[in-house]
């Protein structure tokens, strides 16, 4: 069969890697992909948003399966668009991608289905979101409501910052129409962790658990970026916990959307804040702070070498966000980890049988150190020749995905902030650790810069398990 994949980056190019590895596919598409995509699939001119094109590119090409990375095609209803036309395509419908594109139908979604969430108000005006500011204190999470290419959220230490948070983006317009309407929620502290399920509408199967790490800088300093690392499993996210999650979160999401006669198909993730249980934020006035208590002491294993126990009793759940598709960079060491076929498991997902499905999963662990260009998530150059990949060809750890990576003259250059995701396996975390930073050390442009900590929480937490 005939595959498209839509999308250029590390995601795209780990799901094109994974997805040529079929037996039942005989030929894989990437619009517009990048140089790394462009040495397994055949690059197609077309961006991501242009829906009427892909969709003739796919009526005349008769790709049989198309398989969409980024949420905006996911927002601007290219599913409809495809299946009006008689086209498979894996992933939510417009209604469904709701759940990423609007902040609020989301929050909206999640308090009248009882999925815990932290505290919030929505507003689209903005005199009406700075007496709520005042009313609550800080510190408080101002969000636009629309996509913003992960640059709409805004933490805010004082009450200050958020009025000026707000104005910016009711009033000066920062992410545009996207800003008309905002969530301001309360802060939490805890830990996050990604949880990223197939579903079908009726059958929520999850992946393998992942972490990623989306300050740009050691020591989770920095901006927010697009992601830096990531690695899967997350000791966090213990079977138990995990099982808490679909019930709590994930089976009450796709069933509450299926009584709005909405038949969400695709990958649901869920960016979650793992708190301290016993948390009861306090009623919101004006001097009161919100907010709940980092995790302390929660990992405590026990010893003698029984199962880890991080506490689940003493664990709470609270859903940041929903997205509507893969993490990236999460989505590169879950499909080096992934053992079953991912086209069966996509079509399974379309034809709504997923009930009958189960997922096989090496049982290594598996991590990805973003390289980025100097300056992002801020301005960067591009153009700058890449040196090393050649002597990474047969690397046997793992495979170095490719994000903002273009050719000239026959030469790798960057062509993007986050460039590749150097991703590995190993027998335990720390040697899929040890082989990707090897790996790296081999990768050079100017100006390269990436993490030296990815890793460390789980690690950590691993060594504990050990004692
Ligand atoms: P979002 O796109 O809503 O997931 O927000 C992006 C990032 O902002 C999250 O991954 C968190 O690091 C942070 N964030 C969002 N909401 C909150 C919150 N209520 N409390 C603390 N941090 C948050």
């Amino acid at each position: 069969m005939k595959v498209l994949v839509i999308g250029g980056g590390g995601r795209e190019h780990a799901l094109v890697w994974k997805i040529c590895q079929s037996a039942r596919v005989s030929r894989v598409y990437c619009a517009p992909g990048n140089a790394g995509i462009g040495e397994l699939a055949e690059l197609v001119p077309l961006t991501p948003d242009d829906v009427p094109g892909l969709r003739r590119f796919a009526e005349q090409e008769r790709i049989d399966l198309t398989v969409v990375g980024p949420e905006l095609p996911l927002s601007l209803g290219l599913v409809d668009a495809f299946a009006a036309h008689g086209l498979r395509v894996f992933g939510p419908n417009r209604q469904a991608a709701q759940l990423e594109a609007s902040k609020a139908f989301a929050k909206a979604l999640m308090r009248q289905e009882g999925i815990p969430t932290p505290h919030f108000g929505t507003f689209s005006d903005p005199d009406e979101a700075q007496r709520y500011v005042s009313e609550v204190g800080a510190p408080v999470v101002v969000k636009a409501d629309g996509l913003a290419a992960g640059k709409g959220v805004v933490i805010c230490a004082t009450v200050k910052e958020a009025r000026e948070a707000i104005d910016e983006i009711m009033r000066a317009r920062l992410f545009g129409e996207a800003g008309d309407r905002i969530v301001v929620e309360e802060f939490l502290e805890g830990e996050e962790a990604s949880f990223l399920a197939f579903t079908d509408g009726h059958t929520v199967l999850p992946l393998a658990s992942a972490q990623d790490y989306k300050r740009a800088f050691d020591g989770d300093r920095g901006p927010n970026t697009g992601g830096m690392g990531a690695y899967s499993p997350a000791p966090l996210i213990t079977p138990a916990l995990a099982d808490r999650i679909v019930q709590e979160i994930m089976l009450p999401a796709i069933k509450g959307l299926s009584q709005r006669k909405i038949t969400y198909k695709g990958i649901l993730y869920a960016g979650l804040m793992v708190v301290q249980r016993g948390f009861h934020p306090p009623a919101r006035g004006p001097q009161s702070k919100g907010g709940s208590t980092p995790l302390q002491g929660v990992h405590s294993p026990k010893k003698g070498g029984e199962t880890l126990d991080f506490g689940l009793e003493t664990l709470d759940l609270r859903v940041l966000e929903f997205n509507v598709r893969f993490g990236d960079p999460e989505c590169q060491p879950l499909m080096l980890r992934l053992k079953s076929d991912l086209v069966e498991v996509m079509e399974a997902v379309i034809d709504e049988r997923l009930a009958g499905v189960t997922l096989s999963w090496d049982a290594r662990p598996a991590v990805c150190v973003v390289l980025a260009a100097e300056g992002y998530p801020g301005s960067y150059e591009t153009g700058k020749p890449i040196a090393g990949l050649e002597s990474l060809h047969a690397w046997q750890d793992g495979v170095v995905f490719h994000a903002g990576t273009a050719r000239a003259n026959g030469a790798f250059v960057t062509k993007g902030g986050r460039v590749l995701g150097v991703t590995a396996s190993g027998a335990e975390i720390g040697d899929a650790l040890a082989a990707a930073y090897r790996a790296v050390e081999q990768i050079s442009w100017p100006g390269m810069h990436y993490r030296r900590d990815i890793g460390q929480r789980a690690l950590t937490r691993r060594v504990m398990g050990d004692e």
